[in-house]
């Protein structure tokens, strides 16, 4: 079997796509490098955002086109939405020979190969994947937060945490093949619990691994951010000095109507306290505008939370219904041009203010992890998730090194190694 996979929306779905590359590799199915070489293409979907579906729909679209000359193709559809529209996928596109949820991602593999006369004895190993210097590990699935916008906790269920014993040795066995970084992922993993493991304490065992060098996470809810985890990430040196935790918005009414939990005054706390307790720490956050109520003054609010803060980079979305939540019960009255003028001003304050963060670094020398390599030039990640890029040569990928900033632009860093 030939598979080509196509990923969209975060990096859960990378890491189930991963897995999945995994599997089949191990019983002997090849990737293949377009949708000529294919005997099925996966599409691993994402429910999120609206344009994250359309992105969906129009690939479908271009492989039933492909489909009609090449019959013999399968075309498999994964992940949230395919969970959410289900058997409705099909009726939009008959090409599609199997539709996979969320919830059942972890049968996905053996479901696709039953397409399939697959040789199950024959055992491969996947090199590509295996020797990545950075690995992810999902350590929950699901969510129970209901925040009003969003349809991830229909999508993918009700939180649950992976056995931690399970955690650790897969990262183990990730470092035993190379990796040096470990990111631990789900929708909320400050809520992680695992019998009496909370999510510090995961992350402490994760930390006793040997070799392994640095540990990030994501996503975090600011409800649930504890100062356990405050206090990991100030003494555990392979806690890297990065944190995402969405703040969505600065006003407290649309923080209520979104179903956050806490308010701009909470937030901004734990910022302080993780400034004080990491003062290298870079955080990093989302934003959504134009949500059902938001008034100019809430959207003031917001602004001027950026400008206070001074996120070490953001993702600002223009809010759109999902269908099923109980945003889409609410008017949407904030105009399209609107949001967009609103998206517009985050997204250019939080440009200026990372400009002024990287600037500070021309000149300076960072030690970075080398991670990858392609045309002779390395790409790099500071300790804090600043991308960087250098000539270099491959016995570098999987050390530290040391380079030199020469060029800082908005998302990515330049120099030399020295
Ligand atoms: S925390 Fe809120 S936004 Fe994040 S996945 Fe859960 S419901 Fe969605």
């Amino acid at each position: 079997m030939n598979y080509l996979i196509e990923t969209i929306g975060c990096q859960m779905n990378v890491c189930d796509s991963d897995m999945l590359v995994s599997i089949f590799s191990a019983y002997g199915a090849s990737k293949a490098n377009n949708l000529s070489e294919a005997d099925v293409v996966i599409l691993n979907t994402c429910s999120v955002r609206s344009q994250a579906e359309q992105k969906a729909f129009s690939y479908l679209g271009r492989v039933k086109e492909f489909k009609q000359k090449n019959p013999c193709i399968k075309i498999v559809v994964i992940g949230c939405m395919a969970e959410r529209l289900g058997p409705n996928i099909k009726k939009r596109f008959s090409s599609v020979d199997l539709i996979i949820g969320a919830k059942d991602i972890g049968n996905a593999a053996l479901k696709i190969m039953n397409l399939f006369r697959t040789d199950y004895s024959a055992k491969k190993v996947n090199s590509e994947i295996k020797s990545k210097i950075v690995r992810y590990i999902t350590i929950m699935r699901g969510c129970d937060n209901y925040c009003s916008y969003c349809a991830v906790p229909f999508v993918r269920g009700r939180e649950v945490s992976i056995n931690c014993e399970t955690i650790v040795n897969e990262c183990s066995s990730m470092v035993k093949n190379g990796a040096r970084e470990i990111i631990l992922l789900g929708q909320n993993v400050n809520s992680y619990q695992y019998e009496d493991v909370n999510f510090a304490s995961l992350i402490k065992k994760t930390a006793a691994i040997e070799n392994l060098e640095r540990i990030r996470f994501m996503t975090n809810h600011p409800k649930d951010l504890s100062d356990d985890l405050i206090k990991i990430m100030a003494t555990e040196p392979k806690v890297c000095p990065h944190i995402h935790i969405p703040m969505q918005s600065a006003s407290d009414k649309i923080l209520k109507a979104m179903n956050r939990k806490y308010s701009y005054e909470h937030y901004l706390g734990l910022i302080k306290k993780l400034r004080t307790a990491v003062p290298d720490v870079s955080v990093t956050t989302d934003i959504i505008v134009g949500f059902p109520g938001e008034t100019d003054e809430d959207f003031e609010d917001t602004l001027k939370a950026v400008k206070t803060i001074r996120f070490g980079g953001l993702y600002v979305f223009r809010y759109s219904p999902r269908p099923d939540t109980k945003a889409a019960e609410m008017i949407d009255d904030v105009p399209f041009e609107e949001k967009k003028r609103r998206h517009a001003v985050v997204l250019k304050e939080s440009n200026k203010i990372s400009i002024e963060i990287v600037s500070e670094m021309l000149g300076s020398t960072q030690q970075v992890l080398a991670e990858e390599i392609k045309n002779g030039i390395i790409k790099a990640r500071t300790k804090n998730g600043r991308k960087v890029f250098a000539e270099g040569r491959k016995e570098y990928i999987g050390k530290h090194i040391n380079v030199n900033i020469k060029e800082a632009k908005i998302n990515s860093l330049f120099g030399d190694i020295v």
